[in-house]
C-alpha cells in the first residue's frame, strides 16, 4: 500500500472547545443555575475556564487515565468538565443521580472515581454514601464561596475557588485518540449498571456523524435547548456536536417542568431541542393549559422510547415544529437511527407518511444495522420479519468496563431490541428481546399491545408481560393503570384491543394496578413487574 501524505492530528475532544473558542467566540451558553439565576457567557469565556480547570486537576491528584465523576444537572460548569477533564487525558464519568443508592455507590466504586464534582442539590446523596466510596479523595461543589452549603463531609472544595486559583495559560496535550474520554453506565434494569467507555476518536466521529443533515442537521444558526441530561449518554452527544457547529446552547438546570422549558424556549428563541417523550408530554400539556405557542422552535429530537403518534401530530400540526424521531442507546454513543423522510415519501400526503414517521428511522454513515433470527440468519428488509437488532461501527462499544467482549466475531453488538426493517431501510423497534412474548412459536410484541392499550380513553399507562401458559409456553398479560373516574373493565379493554390486532395476539387477562414500576431513566421496569406477577396464573390455565 502507498502511505498517504495527509496530516494525522489525533482526534482530541479539546480541539472542539479550541475551535468554538476561536471561531465562534461570541456565541452564548445560557444556563439556568442550581443557585437560581440564569447565567450567560460565551465560548471564548468557556474555553478560558476549561483551561483553568485543566490546570487545577493535577493538584487534586488527577493524572491521565484517572476517573473524575460528576453528579450534576445541565449547566455551564458541567460542560466545562466535559472539556476540562477529557482534554487533559483524564476520564469523565457522568453519574445518573436517579440511580438507586446502592447502584450509585456501585458505579462510583466500579469506575474508581477519584474526585467527584457535584451540584449543590446532590450533597445530601453523597452525605448518605459516606464511608461507602472506596477511591474518592475530593468532592468539589460546583458553586461559588457564597453558596457553599454546610456539610458533614470532609475534603469538600469550592469549584469557583478551585479554578480562580489557576491561570488560563495552558496548551491542551495531544495523545492517542483511542484513549478513554468518558464513561457512562447503562441504566441497570437487568442487574448492576454496566460501564460504556468512549474514546476521543469515537466521540468526535459520533459528533460529526450526528451533525449531518440526515441526522440532527446542526448549524451555527441553531440555538439548542439541551433538555436531555448531560448525565445521560453525553446529552446524546450534543454536548460535543453543539460547540463543534458553533450552536448557541441553552442548559435548563434542574427545572424540567413544562412552564420552565417553555420559558427558556421563548426567551432564548431556541430553534432545536432534544428530550425523551415524557418531557414533551409535560410541555404540550403546559402549552394547552396556558394557550401558549412555539414561534421560534423549528425541530424537536425525540428518543429514548417510542414517540406516540399523538405527540407527532401535536408538534407538527398544531405548533408547526418538525419531529425528528431517533433511536439509540448508551452502548452506541447513543445515535443509531434517525427518522428523516426520503424524497419518495415527502411527496405523499401527511396521513400516508404517518406509518413511516412512527418508525425509529434509518441509519446514518458510521453505523451498520441488521436484524437476525435465533440462528443468526439475516432477515429480509420487508417491514414484516422481525428479529434481534444488531449494530456495529465507529461509535459502538466492543466491551463493557471490566468485562469480556460484548460483540461477536464480526463485531456485531446485540442491542437487546427486536425490530423490523422495511424496504426503504426504516427500522422499527417492536420490543426488547427479554420482553417479547413467545406464544406457541410466534412472537407477540409487548410494545404494540401497550401502545394500543394507552389509546383507550380510560388507560393512563399500560404494560404487557409474558406469563407462563401450560399450552402456549407464554401468553400476554396486560397490566393497566386506569383513570380515577374509569368505568372500564377487563372485558371492555380486551374487546378494544381485539378490534386492532389478530386474535392470537390479544392478551389473555388484564390486571389493574395503582402504579407501574419505573427505572432510573424513567422507563418501565419490566423485570420488577415480572417479579411482582411471578405467581400469576391465567384463569383458564
Ligand atoms: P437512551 O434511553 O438514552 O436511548 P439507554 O441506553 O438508556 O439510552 O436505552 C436504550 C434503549 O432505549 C434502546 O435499546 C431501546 O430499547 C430504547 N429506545 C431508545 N430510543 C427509542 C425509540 N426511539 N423508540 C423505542 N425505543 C427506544
Amino acid at each position: 500500500m502507498l502511505p498517504s501524505l495527509m496530516q494525522q492530528p489525533s482526534m482530541m475532544i479539546s480541539s472542539i472547545i479550541e475551535f468554538a473558542e476561536r471561531w465562534y467566540p461570541d456565541v452564548e451558553i445560557v444556563s439556568r443555575t442550581t443557585e437560581g439565576p440564569v447565567h450567560r457567557y460565551t465560548y471564548k469565556q468557556m474555553g478560558k475556564r476549561c483551561r483553568q480547570l485543566a490546570q487545577a486537576l493535577p493538584k487534586l491528584g488527577i493524572k491521565q487515565g484517572d476517573r473524575v465523576g460528576t453528579l450534576a444537572w445541565n449547566g455551564y460548569r458541567h460542560l466545562e468538565l466535559y472539556y476540562g477533564v477529557s482534554g487533559t487525558g483524564a476520564v469523565l464519568h457522568t453519574i445518573n443521580p436517579r440511580l438507586f443508592t446502592e447502584q450509585m455507590s456501585f458505579v462510583i466504586n466500579h469506575a474508581s472515581d477519584k474526585v467527584l464534582f457535584i451540584d449543590i442539590t446532590f450533597l445530601p446523596i453523597l452525605e448518605g454514601l459516606q464511608g461507602q466510596l472506596d477511591n474518592v479523595q475530593h468532592i468539589v461543589v460546583m458553586t461559588d464561596r457564597s453558596h457553599m452549603p454546610d456539610t458533614t463531609l470532609d475534603n469538600v472544595l469550592c469549584y469557583e475557588e478551585l479554578i480562580d486559583a489557576e491561570s488560563s495559560d495552558y496548551q491542551w496535550p495531544e495523545f492517542d485518540e483511542n484513549a478513554a474520554s468518558s464513561i457512562c453506565y447503562t441504566s441497570g434494569t437487568t442487574g448492576n449498571p454496566k460501564g460504556v467507555v468512549y474514546s476521543h476518536r469515537s466521540t468526535i466521529i459520533h459528533a460529526l456523524g450526528s451533525s449531518t443533515p440526515n441526522a440532527l442537521a446542526l448549524s451555527a444558526t441553531d440555538c439548542i435547548l439541551l433538555v436531555v441530561p448531560q448525565f445521560h449518554v453525553n446529552a446524546w452527544g450534543v454536548a460535543y456536536a453543539g460547540p463543534m457547529n458553533g450552536c448557541k446552547l441553552v442548559l435548563p438546570g434542574p427545572a424540567m417542568d413544562g412552564q420552565s422549558i417553555h420559558d427558556l424556549l421563548e426567551r432564548e428563541q431556541c430553534t432545536l431541542s432534544l428530550a425523551v417523550p415524557t418531557i414533551w408530554m409535560m410541555l404540550t400539556a403546559y402549552l394547552k393549559d396556558s394557550n401558549a405557542s412555539l414561534p421560534y422552535l423549528k425541530r424537536v429530537v425525540i428518543g429514548g422510547s417510542a414517540v406516540p403518534e399523538a405527540m407527532i401530530r401535536s408538534f407538527e400540526l398544531e405548533y408547526d415544529v418538525q419531529v425528528i424521531h431517533a433511536w439509540g442507546m448508551t452502548e452506541i454513543s447513543p445515535l443509531g437511527t434517525v427518522n428523516m423522510l426520503l424524497p419518495q415519501l415527502q411527496h405523499l400526503d401527511y396521513e400516508a407518511q404517518m406509518p413511516t414517521k412512527l418508525k425509529q428511522g434509518r441509519t446514518v454513515f458510521g453505523i451498520d444495522l441488521r436484524i437476525v433470527d435465533d440462528a443468526n440468519n439475516c432477515l429480509p428488509h420487508d417491514g414484516k420479519a422481525f428479529g434481534r437488532l444488531q449494530v456495529r461501527g465507529h461509535w459502538v462499544t466492543s466491551a463493557y468496563l471490566g468485562e469480556e467482549s460484548s460483540v461477536d466475531a464480526d463485531g456485531w453488538f446485540d442491542t437487546g431490541d427486536v425490530a423490523t426493517i422495511d424496504e426503504l431501510g426504516f427500522m422499527m423497534i417492536t420490543d426488547r428481546t427479554k420482553d417479547v412474548i413467545k406464544s406457541g412459536g410466534e412472537w407477540i410484541s409487548s410494545i404494540e399491545l401497550e401502545n394500543i392499550a394507552v389509546g383507550h380513553p380510560s388507560v393512563i399507562e399500560a404494560a404487557v408481560i409474558a406469563a407462563p401458559h401450560p399450552k402456549w409456553d407464554e401468553r400476554p398479560l396486560l397490566i393497566v393503570v386506569s383513570t380515577p373516574d374509569s368505568k372500564t373493565d377487563a372485558a371492555d379493554l380486551l374487546d378494544y384491543i381485539s378490534q386492532r390486532v389478530a386474535k392470537w395476539q390479544v392478551p389473555d387477562d388484564v390486571r389493574f394496578v395503582d402504579k407501574l414500576p419505573h427505572g432510573a431513566t424513567g422507563k418501565l421496569n419490566k423485570l420488577k413487574l415480572r417479579e411482582d406477577f411471578k405467581n400469576y396464573k391465567f384463569p383458564d390455565a
